[in-house]
């Protein structure tokens, strides 16, 4: 074989995926994220059972397309809302990634929480990281198919809890007990909860930091808002090279060694399996699983603790810290600018809609007394919580001007329910008196009695002959 010919046989496209032992960890920010991971999971699982009125509080019900959130239900008119909440939390995402790295990844993405779980299922199952290394190099047996069995029943448990509660974010969970339980769930449902649990049970089971690795742009991305002074987990070289193996009585500056004893013991905790010695790579979560093992070794061979730490690259380098600088202040100045405006906007909001069409059949009659009348249709959409009277009018139009003299017939009052849409017939007349006008512009107003802010008008055009 050519020399040519046995480099191109060596070439792969793909990188076999080695599976990675996570050793357990103790220490501060594993605690912390212990927290995080707890709040955030139980926030997911009871949310859905929380009421609001006689709704489910939290409720995206997609078939009407309302959203509902405790006391705000969305509407697909309030689309600049939503699009203003997720460009907030855009700008919010890449302010903390420019300030702090990627704490989004190791505290808060749903990856990262489900997979711990699964993690700790494992650790429960299987036993630590010898342990699991000792099982699977094994051959089966009684004791081995009984400890797979038990971690996989427990992700299919947990999967199937998981995957229930998100179909019950998408139809009230409350009922769908019941329902699952007697097998009457739909088509529909049936597939959500099929692909939301099974996609768990790949994902965090076995693809797990792949998809940190491979499918997650933020992944991606995220290193374009990283700079010189963005905090995020260092090893410091300075402190810890030259590593090296020596006892606890071994002085490291007269043995010529930095701090770092070359346990590995930062790669063996490493949910991605990187070393974080190697400097700041994007396969790194921020999960700081690495810097409470380091700190442990520290303790045990009596070094100060923060040879792996959260840092920016300045100060790894000797330089100063710098916290306000232009990229961070205009990340900082949009998110806020863009949560005022939503914040405004919310305020703002009326829960009301109004649309007027006119008769396209007619375009107007004329009556045996010589007045004109057009006809419209009115929808009158309530997107409040509670029922409302709303008063049906229109605009005075100036004494004299084009209009004056149009009159509302037809329906004056309209009682509209909680979510719903009322739809009436009306009638403008404008009698023979009114100068001859072919077309004039008229607002149809719509006003809740009971409540001073919700009003809307729309306007329209009343329609005469040019002889009238
Ligand atoms: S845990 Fe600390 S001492 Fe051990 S290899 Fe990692 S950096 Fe070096
Ligand atoms: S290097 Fe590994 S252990 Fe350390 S923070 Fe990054 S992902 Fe976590």
């Amino acid at each position: 074989m050519s020399t040519a010919a046995a480099q191109t046989s060596q070439v792969s496209f793909y990188e076999k995926r080695a599976t990675i032992y996570q050793a357990e960890v103790d220490g501060f920010w594993q605690r912390l994220r212990a927290a995080a991971l707890f709040v955030l999971a139980g926030l997911y699982l009871v949310l859905p059972w929380v009421n609001y009125g006689q709704r489910q509080a939290v409720w995206f019900d997609l078939p009407t397309r309302k959203f509902h959130l405790f006391a705000l239900t969305l509407w697909p008119q309030d689309f600049t809302l939503l699009a203003l909440l997720m460009i907030s939390g855009a700008f919010g995402l890449f302010f903390f990634t420019n300030l702090a790295g990627r704490l989004w990844c190791g505290f808060g993405c749903p990856q990262t929480v489900w997979t711990k779980f699964f993690m700790w299922i494992e650790w429960l199952t299987e036993g630590d990281r010898n342990q699991r290394i000792l099982l699977d190099r094994r051959p089966w047996s009684l004791d081995k198919l009984a400890r797979k069995a038990a971690k996989h029943a427990g992700w299919l448990v947990t999967c199937a809890v998981v995957g229930f509660t998100f179909v019950g974010y998408f139809e009230p969970i409350r009922d769908l007990i019941p329902r699952v339980a007697a097998a009457n769930v739909t088509g529909a449902e049936t597939v959500f909860l099929a692909i939301a649990s099974l996609a768990l049970y790949f994902d965090a089971g076995f693809m797990r930091e792949q998809i940190c690795k491979y499918a997650c742009p933020y992944a991606r991305f995220q290193g374009a808002m990283f700079d010189r002074h963005t905090w995020t987990i260092f090893y410091d070289p300075g402190r810890g090279e030259p590593r090296g193996h020596r006892g606890r009585e071994v002085e490291p500056a007269k043995a010529g060694l930095g701090h770092c004893i070359d346990c590995a013991v930062c790669v063996q905790v490493c949910p991605t399996g990187i070393d974080i010695r190697e400097g700041t790579q994007i396969e790194c979560i921020g999960c700081a699983a690495c810097i409470d093992a380091c700190d442990e070794v520290m303790d045990k061979m009596s070094y100060p603790r923060g040879l792996v730490r959260y840092a920016t690259e300045a100060i790894i380098q000797g330089r100063s810290a710098r916290v306000l600088r232009p990229r961070l202040m205009a990340y900082g100045a949009l998110f806020v600018a863009v949560t005022l405006v939503f914040a405004v906007e919310l305020v703002r909001r009326v829960p009301l809609q109004l649309d007027v069409l006119r008769d396209r059949a007619r375009l107007y009659r004329v009556t045996s007394d010589g007045s004109v009348e057009n006809v419209y249709t009115l929808k009158v959409l309530n997107m409040d919580q509670k029922e409302h009277v709303y008063a049906v009018e229109i605009g005075t139009p100036e004494a004299g001007g084009p209009g004056a003299g149009i009159v509302l017939e037809g329906v004056d009052r309209v009682k509209v329910a909680a979510g719903d849409v009322r739809q009436l017939s009306v009638r403008l007349r404008a009698p023979a008196s009114e100068p001859a006008v072919t077309s004039t512009s008229v607002d149809f107003r719509v006003r809740a009695l009971d409540d001073p802010r919700l009003v809307v008008t729309e306007d329209s055009r009343f329609l005469a002959p040019a002889s009238h």
